[in-house]
């Protein structure tokens, strides 16, 4: 479903992707890890299109993101994304948050647009919260709600950026139940985390970024028994 293939991408004079070869198939979750600044949120921008690439190759859900005149709205369909910020819209219900862009984009009418708020709402456990307004909710709840959003437009893969990040470690845990269930569920993803315990539970690929590179890869296990001594230090400095 995703494909990088020897991808450079700088800001200015400054490259912060250097060459980096990566498949996400489909119904694969892949987790990026690294310390800030090894590239993690620019290779996962660059996959729905925030960031155009300079150099190799970018295949996405069927398009060539290297090539001119790619529809980035058509693209954006099919790839959610999910920040640490949920930026939900204040003044909206839960249920109105969610149907917008549907509405909007899908132009489904409003009984439709219901339905599958419910739906999808109750696939991040808050069927019962459709009617409340985004500050009645919890941290995690809202993030949740953001989820669920993203689910709404029917994503054939779904980026997830340090999505608990913001989050007191109590709210944490809803959070990822609800991207385990996901997964379970044959969505494909790719998430940056720090969260490694849950990143050697959930993922199929393990990634780790190091100054632009894909330094390290492998299986869930990656981490128990890391080769190179930058992962080694990432992982024993608990990050
Ligand atoms: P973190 O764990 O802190 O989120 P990251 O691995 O996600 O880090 P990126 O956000 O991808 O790192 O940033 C990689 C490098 O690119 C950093 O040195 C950062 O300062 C730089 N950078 C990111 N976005 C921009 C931008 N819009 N303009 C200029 N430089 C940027
Ligand atoms: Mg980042």
């Amino acid at each position: 479903l995703v494909r990088f293939h020897g991808v450079r991408k700088s800001y200015g004079t400054m490259e912060v992707l250097k060459g980096i070869d990566l498949q996400v198939r489909r119904g694969e979750v892949v987790a990026l890890i690294g310390r800030s600044g090894s590239g993690k949120s620019t290779a996962l921008r660059c996959v729905n299109g925030l960031e155009g690439i300079n150099a190799g190759e970018l295949e996405v859900c069927g398009r060539s993101l290297h090539v001119p005149g790619v529809d980035l709205r058509d693209l954006r369909q099919d790839v959610g994304i999910v920040f640490q910020s949920y930026n939900l819209f204040p003044h909206l219900t839960v249920e109105q948050n969610v149907m917008l862009a549907p509405r909007k984009v899908h132009r489904i009418g409003s009984d439709e647009a219901r339905a599958l708020a419910a739906e999808v709402l109750s696939q991040v456990g808050l069927a019962e919260k459709a009617q409340v307004y985004p500050e009645q909710l919890s941290g995690g709840q809202q993030q949740r709600v953001a989820i669920a959003r993203s689910l709404a437009m029917r994503p054939r893969l779904m980026l997830f950026d340090e999505v608990t990040s913001a989050l007191d470690p109590e709210l944490t845990g809803e959070v990822l139940r609800v991207i385990e269930r996901l997964a379970a569920g044959g969505m494909t993803m790719m998430l940056v985390t720090h969260e490694m315990a849950f990143a050697s539970s959930v993922a199929d690929q393990i990634v780790f970024m190091h100054q632009g590179r894909i330094w390290e890869a492998g299986d869930r296990n990656l981490l128990a028994d890391p080769q190179t001594p930058e992962l080694k230090q990432f992982v024993g400095s608990g990050l």
